[in-house]
């Protein structure tokens, strides 16, 4: 028998939980796992941001991010993406950068989430380096105002350490770059008053496999990471790039918040010639999640080769 009262209560309901699955529907994934040698490495996203990148990249043209944007079929503002990498070497685990944090607001601090959902605690990381101090790399040393990741030693080069501690520095920095010192200097201080805050001096070996490699211009104290195990090279290079349609094209595109747009072009160009050069795995903080890939050269210009997409990596890392 036909029961259209029924039948409307029904397809209503249908309706409902249609629009609630879709409204409930969970973000897309946050970690993503590849083999290096003997190591895991695993991308944690910390979120993405809508990035006015127009109005953020300085020494280069409208028409040229207008071209390179439309030639990769984006439009403005980018979804700009945070990513963080963790090194598991099987015998220390090291966390390379950590995402916003707080700082950022309701887009980012996913990073501890994220952490979780790829198997790991935040107190079994031995350690954390930083690539600098920027609030979207340091921010999530804390969690609710206290060390996040209780058991790490807080590593970052000392100039960088220096530099946005220093009450003269945030007196000579232009006005949007004041409340980076404050925050860099608030990230630090319960690492520091627990002792486990180590800054280290120019390139050296830091833990088996991964050695600091100078990078300056960003900040005075930008650090890329070299990864090596078994004979292949991981390059964690921070923010050498933050928007890859534009500065592949025109390694000269800076941006506004560099402390030397000449000596990021320096570490962009050096850095992005040897990646092409000896075939580095790269990993990019503010390339689309996961941030993985393979820089390839066409005469002065580069493009980008994401990762090719694994469900199961082969060989988690060594234990
Ligand atoms: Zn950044």
């Amino acid at each position: 028998m036909f029961r259209p009262l029924r039948c409307i209560a029904l397809c209503a309901l249908l309706a409902c939980m249609a629009g609630q699955a879709a409204r409930a529907a969970p973000a897309n994934p946050g970690f993503y796992r590849m083999t290096l040698g003997g190591f895991a490495i695993v991308a944690l996203s910390d979120g993405t941001h809508p990035f006015p990148v127009d109005t953020v990249l300085i020494d280069t043209t409208k028409e040229t991010i207008a071209a390179a944007l439309a030639a990769d079929e984006l439009a403005l503002p980018l979804q700009g993406s945070i990513n963080a990498f963790l090194v598991d070497t099987g015998k220390k685990i090291v966390l390379i950068d950590t995402g916003a944090g707080a700082l950022y607001g309701d887009c980012c601090g996913q990073l501890l989430a994220n952490l979780r959902a790829a198997g790991y605690r935040p107190e079994q990381v031995d350690e954390i380096l930083l690539t600098h101090l920027h609030k979207d790399h340091v921010g999530g040393v804390l969690d609710g105002g206290k060390p996040a990741f209780p058991n790490a030693l807080l590593r970052m080069a000392r100039a960088d350490a220096d530099y946005w501690r220093s009450a003269a520095s945030r007196q000579q920095a232009p006005d949007f770059l004041r409340s980076f010192f404050d925050s860099a200097a608030d990230a630090l201080a319960p690492y520091a008053a627990a002792g486990r805050l180590r800054p280290f001096d120019g390139e050296a070996a830091l833990e088996e496999g991964i050695r600091s490699v100078d990078a300056p211009g960003h900040t005075p104290g930008h650090t890329a990471y070299l990864v090596e195990s078994r004979g292949q090279k991981l390059l964690v290079w921070g923010d050498i790039v933050h928007v890859a349609p534009v500065q592949l094209l025109d390694p000269q595109a800076s941006v506004k918040y560099d402390s030397s747009d000449g000596d990021a072009q320096r570490a962009r160009r050096g850095l992005f010639e040897r990646a092409a050069r000896e075939h580095l795995w790269i990993a990019a903080a503010h390339i689309s999640f996961p941030g993985l890939g393979h820089l390839g050269r066409e005469g002065g210009r580069y493009r980008w080769i994401p990762i090719n997409y694994e469900t199961t990596p082969a060989r988690s890392a060594a234990k």
